[in-house]
């Protein structure tokens, strides 16, 4: 159970004064806990740290204050302006002085009786804000702060700043995270003395005072002792998890899997191509691990392109020859029904069965298909996140492969450890994930590389053209047409929030229409399974030649004989999401070109993007310039900027928290592995207050 005292942080943020649900609604946007199964606590605002300060500490006087700053000012109310009646659009203004000048506080939209209030005339007052001079007049427009003389405690001189999004104002943000910070008791100490110590680490109460209450502005950096102390707190929680599910999965598993190679030398005759040197030495290590007695927990990473398909295959067909069955889950229902498209006829080469299990089956299909995954007649099945939920019973799952996942957490790691008898687990990407990273998201899994591509690819060809060129595009699209070769065309998805309206995918397909006649095809994220089906396996028949898709086909698309990717607005795009589409072309051994196209003018941080796209195809050093450009979190595609599934750690500036972190981690489990001890069980309150309390729960199962 969760100790009760924390009981307080867990409330939901509407039991903090000010919160009702429409400002609820605002601050969820801004935690940064993972919300996607429930709602903000009181303890998420723990998290949700300042990025800078606003330093109120100049006091400078009326006349020496310049233009622009923010400055704190001790004045004395003279008098009041009040609009005239009816005009709404003149300001209210309060005239007010000190020893240097007289300064015009301005309000528009102003309600008369609170001004009246807040500044009596003849009283003393503090505000504080940004100062403005107009006609040699200085001004202040909506002071931040305003408060009497007496009462002027209460300013912050040096206020955090939050991560804010519209509607949510940073006083109302600043109540709410003061009262969860009032909410924190008296905890146990859980860092190990000497790494506290060694460290300068401050309690952490006293760290998450000093973050939101800063007394400098150094205060609130990645780097000081406040920020790194909850950084390490959190790097240990997250190591600690992740031991305690990879000692009881461990545990769980012990079966080597190990066949004849009569089904895998089948499968092998029927590719049309042989295999890289790196995909033959991924496959050995991945036997390897089938037939040792621990179970397998691997990532295999490889750029687009390099082939990861059929070694997923192939090491399926070695664990069915095991005897076992093998489940394939994709992160789209579009990869789902290629992966079988492509694994279902070479599978059945070899005499093996194969289903696609997603949210579309249904009925009597649906019926049939878990019926032969519960008795086994069923070997291979490739599906999206249907394959692990509750209703699923395999026979005898063996091994689980993941594809394409970035985000794979805890959560679908003990869904999948649940199916079958702990199966060997392989999760592929091709997000070049440094190794820290691969540490905190997926603690110790062992590496496999696909480092070269297949033979005969040729280079991609990457060229930029702004949106006003667009005719001469046409025109070369038209002759490559001609030529017989296929054409991808990238639109961005558009939100409704957006200013900037940009082509929708639909209207770029009604455009190309008009040009290319019925040979333009459209696939989005918002039809239809079947339509989906339908646009892209036209599009590989070569019925349509032109295909116009948001970035639901971002990942692993394989049509290898399209040779032209377009990506429209491309400055929209991350990095790593140009370099995934940019992998749709070049799977073939026809030469391919990359258009970015480009709306004038490029900030800076796209025009650099840009020209690295230009620059390099190589996916390792694209992920260095993203990094560069974008700071780690984002480079696995997640919302926060900080590092994907923590809150407060920044593997930019704390990877060096994470080795000692794990080391901690090991050092404890394996002298107080149930947590049982003084320091264990404050540990157990370090895991709830970082979310990590599945693994608490693994404890008292066993
Ligand atoms: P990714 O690693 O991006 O998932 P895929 O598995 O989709 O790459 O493979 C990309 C393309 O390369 C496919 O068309 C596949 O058939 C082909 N391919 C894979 N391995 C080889 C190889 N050894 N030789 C030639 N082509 C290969
Ligand atoms: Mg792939």
């Amino acid at each position: 159970m969760r100790p009760s005292l924390l009981d307080p942080l867990f409330a939901p943020i509407t039991s903090l004064d000010g919160v009702g649900p429409k400002v609820a609604d605002m601050i969820e946007k801004v935690v940064p806990a993972d919300l996607t199964d429930r709602h903000a606590r009181a303890g998420d605002l723990l998290f949700t740290l300042p990025h800078s300060i606003i330093d109120r500490r100049n006091r400078p006087g009326i006349a020496f204050s310049p233009a622009g700053a923010i400055v704190t000012l001790d004045l004395r109310v003279d008098r009041h302006q009040p609009p005239p009646r009816g005009n709404r659009s003149v300001p209210y203004r309060v005239y007010a002085y000190d020893d240097t000048g007289e300064i015009g506080l301005t309000f528009f939209h102003a309600h008369a009786a609170y001004l009246e209030k807040a500044m009596p005339v003849g009283e003393n007052i503090v505000v504080s804000g940004r100062m403005e001079w107009f006609n040699g007049r200085p001004t202040m427009v909506h002071p931040d702060h305003i408060a009497l003389a007496g009462q002027a405690d209460g300013l912050p001189l040096l206020e955090p700043v939050y991560p804010l999004t519209a509607g949510l104002s940073a006083k109302v943000l600043r109540r709410a995270i003061g009262q969860s910070l009032a909410r924190v008791p008296l905890l146990p100490e859980w860092l190990d003395g000497e790494v506290k110590r060694r460290q300068t680490f401050p309690l952490f109460g006293e760290a998450l005072q000093r973050l939101h209450n800063p007394a400098d502005p150094i205060d609130v950096s990645p780097e000081n002792p406040a920020w790194r102390r909850l950084a390490y707190d959190e790097l240990l929680a997250g190591q600690i998890s992740l031991a305690l599910v990879r000692a009881r999965t461990k545990r769980l598993s012990g079966r080597p899997l190990t066949g004849d190679g009569r089904i895998v030398e089948q499968i092998r005759a029927a590719l049309p191509y042989s295999l890289t040197r790196s995909q033959e030495q991924a496959l050995a290590e991945i036997n390897d691990d089938l037939a040792s007695p621990d179970r397998m927990l691997r990532l295999l990473q490889g750029d687009v392109g390099s082939g990861k398909t059929v070694v997923a295959l192939l090491a399926m067909a070695r664990a069915v020859e095991a005897g076992g069955q093998a489940a394939l889950m994709a992160p789209t229902e579009i990869l789902a029904r290629q992966h079988f498209a492509t694994i279902a006829p070479l599978a059945a080469r070899a005499g093996l069965t194969t289903a696609v299990l997603t949210g579309r089956e249904k009925g009597r299909e649906r019926t049939e298909i878990l019926n032969g995954l519960q008795t086994g007649s069923i070997d291979i099945v490739i599906g999206t996140h249907a394959l692990f939920q509750e209703p699923v019973n395999y026979h005898d799952l063996v091994l689980a492969i993941v594809d394409e996942q970035h985000r794979f957490g805890v959560h679908q790691r003990l869904a999948i450890t649940a199916k079958g008898d702990a199966p060997d687990m392989l999760v592929m990407t091709a997000t070049p994930i440094p190794r820290t990273l691969v540490l905190t998201a997926f603690g110790d899994m062992d590496v496999s590389r696909l480092t070269e591509k297949p033979a005969g690819r040729q280079p991609i060809r990457t060229v930029t053209l702004p949106l006003d060129r667009l005719d001469d595009l046409i025109g070369r699209m038209r002759d490559a047409i001609g030529d017989g070769q296929k054409v991808y065309w990238i639109c961005p998805l558009v939100e409704e929030s957006e200013e900037i309206k940009l082509m929708s995918a639909e209207d770029r397909h009604a455009m190309l229409e008009e040009i290319f006649g019925d040979i333009v095809g459209l696939v989005h994220g918002r039809m239809k399974g079947a339509e989906k089906d339908e646009a892209m396996r036209a599009f590989k028949a070569g019925e349509t030649r032109v295909l116009v898709a948001t970035t639901v086909i971002e990942v692993g698309v394989d049509v290898p004989d399209a040779t032209i990717i377009v990506i429209e607005h491309a400055e929209r795009f991350g990095l790593a999401q140009l370099h995934q589409l940019r992998g749709r072309v070049g799977r073939g051994d026809k030469p391919s070109s990359c258009v970015l196209l480009y709306k004038d003018p490029l900030g800076e941080t796209a025009r650099r993007r840009l020209s690295v796209m230009r620059e390099t195809e190589d996916g390792f050093l694209i992920s260095e310039e993203d990094l560069k450009l974008r700071g780690e979190g984002e480079v696995l595609g997640t919302r926060q900027s900080g590092t994907p599934g923590f809150q407060v750690a920044r593997i930019e500036f704390h990877a060096d928290l994470l080795e000692i972190a794990r080391d901690d981690a090991r050092l404890l489990l394996s002298q107080d592995p149930e947590l049982q001890s003084g320091r264990g069980e404050a540990i157990r309150i370090l895991l709830y207050l970082f979310g990590r309390d599945e693994a608490v729960r693994l404890l008292r199962a066993g």
